[in-house]
């Protein structure tokens, strides 16, 4: 499936778009969701284009990782969460609504309640 230039993240990352910027290197930037399913929810994305996972290259799939990873102990630390979930959607039918990669990156603490995507 073709990559459109003009989904919501890829506007966010050209700057027209507003975002809340929480981590950035030259390969992946990380911002808040906008419509947080826990607190603390969010979003690593590659910087250059892709799709989705089905798409993705080998590079964008390890920068987008380790980016994961380190957003990973940060939200915990920051809100207090004992682990962590990660998430990621492939085309509609797998519950993409923004056609840009991403994962979503969740703390979970002791009795909340992770709100269903969409
Ligand atoms: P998915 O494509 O189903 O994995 O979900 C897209 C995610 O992007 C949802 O969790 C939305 O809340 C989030 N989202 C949509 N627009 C924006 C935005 O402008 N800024 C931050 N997050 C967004």
């Amino acid at each position: 499936m073709a990559y459109d230039p003009d989904n919501i993240f890829a506007r966010i990352l050209r700057g027209e778009l507003p975002s809340t910027r929480v981590y950035e290197d030259d390969e992946t930037l990380a911002f808040m969701d906008i419509m947080p399913r826990v607190p603390g929810h969010v979003l690593v994305i590659p910087k250059t284009p892709c799709r989705n996972l089905l798409d993705a290259s080998a590079a964008q799939l390890a920068a987008c990782m380790a980016t994961t990873q380190k957003l990973s102990h940060a939200v915990m630390k920051a809100f207090g969460a004992g682990g962590v979930t990660v998430q990621q959607f492939n085309e509609t039918i797998g519950g993409q609504e923004v056609f840009h990669l991403h994962f979503h990156v969740l703390p979970r603490r002791e009795g909340d309640r992770l709100l269903p995507p969409g």
